[in-house]
């Protein structure tokens, strides 16, 4: 089995950070120099005989305003139809116009692929309560396959990712 996972968010909110993470579980390959305006390879994850190919797809969060946003945003969502599962990394304290962009673009499918809401920086909020405020009306835009709290950094659920990676291939 080989398949791609995409990794989307808008910038900054930790998704190289979880990429590393996910990478460094075990013995992978990363690149960054296969780039397309399609996606950009970001590493390989093999267990056993399943491999993961983990995409990101830039321009996911471009206005449209722009020809050359429109084109790479084409091209972005053509790349998603190909994966087994999208991982959409989102800040757990802030939501901005930006995140709005990409969760637009995923609401687009037309098949039986997974979406995972990765809620990161998780170890930055001292107030579990307080977690993620647009979580709720959030939940009724978008029905997510399963929402995740995690930390890239020190790796809280990261492994859970990169199980239901290995699965969705
Ligand atoms: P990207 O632009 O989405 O690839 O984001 P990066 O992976 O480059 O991370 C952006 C910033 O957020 C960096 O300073 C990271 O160290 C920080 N960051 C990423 N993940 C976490 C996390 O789980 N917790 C905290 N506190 N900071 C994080
Ligand atoms: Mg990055």
């Amino acid at each position: 089995y080989c398949g791609m996972v995409a990794i989307v968010g808008r910038p900054n909110v930790g998704k190289s950070t979880l990429l590393n993470k996910l990478l460094g579980q075990k013995i992978s390959i990363t690149s960054k120099k296969p780039q397309t305006t399609r996606h950009r390879i970001m590493g390989i994850h093999t267990d056993g005989a399943r491999q993961v190919v983990f995409i990101d797809t830039p321009g996911l969060h471009m206005e449209e305003k722009r020809a050359i946003n429109r084109l790479m945003n084409r091209a972005a969502a053509s790349s998603l139809a190909e994966v087994s599962l999208v991982i959409f990394v989102v800040d757990g304290m802030t939501w901005t116009d930006d995140d709005e962009m990409v969760l637009r673009k995923l609401q687009s499918r037309d098949d039986g692929r997974k979406t995972v809401l990765a809620i990161n920086k998780v170890d930055n909020i001292k107030d579990k309560e307080a977690l993620f405020p647009y979580l709720e009306e959030l939940s009724k835009k978008f029905e997510f396959d399963e929402i995740l709290p995690i930390s890239a950094t020190q790796g809280t659920n990261v492994q859970r990712i990169l199980d239901m990676s290995v699965e969705s291939v």
